[in-house]
């Protein structure tokens, strides 16, 4: 029986485990992760004693990619799935130490001189509403974010909306992020409409529609928390009695035995052992990847930035807060209003199922590239900081009567200018020196849970195919 080594289990691993059980019924299959537990980055708290379920790390799924919804179903999830509060529809935009609001238009981007008052200012307002008139010159090969939104849109729609809004999902600079990477949309609707402006004006949802609202909201999770995604994943594994699970097994590298490659794992304990397998899925950071497989392959670098993060839960009574925080579903901290937040989120608003009804729970994030030396602040202080903020900004009447600090060490990727280019370059290296092996995850197409969750499945079938060939 051939034999698959996949290294990493967070959720691009674990959905490379159970493509390989659903289409390899001739492999055996073994799952490394140098932690103490599977999941990565998907990280639920569970306070009983509150009634409150919280997301550390990631939030929710984006429901339009269909690799989402697949999964849930396929664990038999369907009946657990938690859309966001249909009245929770308001995010506003720091400035000045306000809370103001996000212009109306698809993305922030203004169409008409009403939308983005009072955050931009009226000369901020009209250069990014002269986009519309501008030339379309779309770049001929990749291009930073920030230049080609700059050029668009001009510096104060980007530094007000266009950075926290795009980069902050990357805790990235917007100057540094790919476009082709990160939202090649942009381009399609440019093309698409002519100019931003006019594709915002398209594509924004008019107040007055008399379109029934969509049964299920652009964001999903399920009533457990995400977590419990990562746990059915799991159960799954384990009940097919056909993959041997490792946690607290780091693989530190990887060489040729025979046809195929030779693992040495090394467990916490200091324990190490050796394992023979026919094909590899790396579902590991690339730098991680690329000096693993070293021994066997020189890997083109895909040198993308890994940012440092941190989240801040911050459970409040509900009396804190004024009737406005219903309506609210977070806000976003420009780079020059010098905060330590960066952002929150108001889950308690935003998600039915977080709190009862005498609760509320804010998340903040704290650290973006150029922009995190909060992050060096001790637990406690830290969420003092983030409290006091968050006071400041919405005039928050008590402190919270419960914090959890969650930090993320290397954990966002930032992708660079060139960056799809050098993952075809590493993809192709592998795919003629090493086809048994595939690279997945946050690192190389895609950093949300469902471009993970694809990545993982495409090499795990990548790799049977090699190992059919
Ligand atoms: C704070 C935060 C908020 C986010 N919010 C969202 C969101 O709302 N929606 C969304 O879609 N995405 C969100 N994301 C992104 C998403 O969570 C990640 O992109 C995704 O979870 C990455 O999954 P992965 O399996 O590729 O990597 P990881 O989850 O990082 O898993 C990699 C695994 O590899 C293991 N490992 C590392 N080295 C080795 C080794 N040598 N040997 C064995 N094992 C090893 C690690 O222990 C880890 O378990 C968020 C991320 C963060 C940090």
């Amino acid at each position: 029986m051939k034999r698959v080594a996949v290294i990493g289990g967070g959720i691009t691993g674990l959905s490379a485990c159970l493509r390989l059980l659903s289409s390899g019924g001739d492999v055996g299959i073994l799952l490394y992760d140098a932690s103490d537990r599977l999941g990565g980055r998907v990280q639920t708290i569970r306070e009983p004693h509150l009634g409150v379920t919280v997301e550390a790390g990631p939030d929710s799924m984006l429901a339009r990619k269909p690799a989402a919804m697949r999964l849930i179903e396929s664990l038999g999830m369907t009946d657990d799935v938690v859309s966001t509060r249909p009245e929770a529809t308001e995010t506003y935009i720091v400035r000045g130490g306000r809370l103001c609001p996000m212009p109306r238009g698809y993305l922030g981007i203004p169409f008409d001189p009403s939308c983005a008052r009072p955050l931009l200012t009226e000369d901020g307002l009209e250069r990014a509403l002269a986009e519309e008139r501008l030339p379309l010159h779309l770049p001929e090969g990749d291009t930073a974010l920030g230049a080609f939104l700059r050029t668009r849109l001009g510096d104060e729609w980007v530094d007000y909306v266009g950075e926290p809004l795009m980069a902050g999902i990357y805790a990235g600079d917007i100057d540094q992020l790919s476009l082709a990477a990160t939202w090649p949309s942009l381009l399609d609707l440019a093309r698409a409409h002519g100019s931003l402006v006019s594709a915002s004006r398209a594509l924004t949802p008019r107040e007055r529609s008399t379109q029934p609202r969509a049964a299920r909201s652009a964001f999903i999770t399920v009533r457990g928390g995400l977590a419990s995604v990562m746990e059915r994943m799991v159960d799954r594994i384990e009940r097919s009695g056909r993959i041997e699970i490792h946690t607290h097994a780091r693989v530190k590298r990887v060489t040729r035995a025979g046809s195929g490659y030779r693992c040495h794992i090394e467990l916490t304990s200091g324990e190490r052992f050796e394992q023979d397998v026919d094909g590899i899925v790396f579902a590991v950071p690339p730098h991680i990847a690329r000096e693993i497989m070293s021994p066997v392959i020189e890997l083109p670098d895909v040198e993308t930035h890994y940012q440092s993060t941190a989240t801040i839960v911050l459970v409040y009574a509900r009396t804190a807060f004024g009737p406005d925080l219903s309506r609210a579903s977070g806000f976003l901290v420009p780079r020059p209003e010098g905060m330590a937040i960066t952002a929150t989120t108001w889950m308690s608003s935003k998600w039915p199922h977080v709190a009862p009804e005498s609760l509320a729970v804010i998340r903040a994030y704290v650290g973006r590239r150029g922009q995190d030396e909060s992050l060096a602040l001790p637990d406690g202080e830290l969420a003092r900081r983030a409290a006091t903020e968050v006071a400041g900004l919405t005039g928050a009447r008590e402190q919270p009567v419960w914090f959890r600090v969650t930090r993320f060490a290397h954990a966002m990727p930032n992708y660079g200018v060139g960056h799809l280019a050098r993952v075809e370059r590493a993809e192709e290296a592998l795919g003629t020196s090493c086809p048994s092996i595939a690279i997945a995850g946050a690192g190389y197409r895609g950093v949300g849970l469902p471009d993970c969750v694809e990545q993982g499945e495409q090499a795990a079938l990548q790799v049977l195919a090699a190992l059919r060939a």
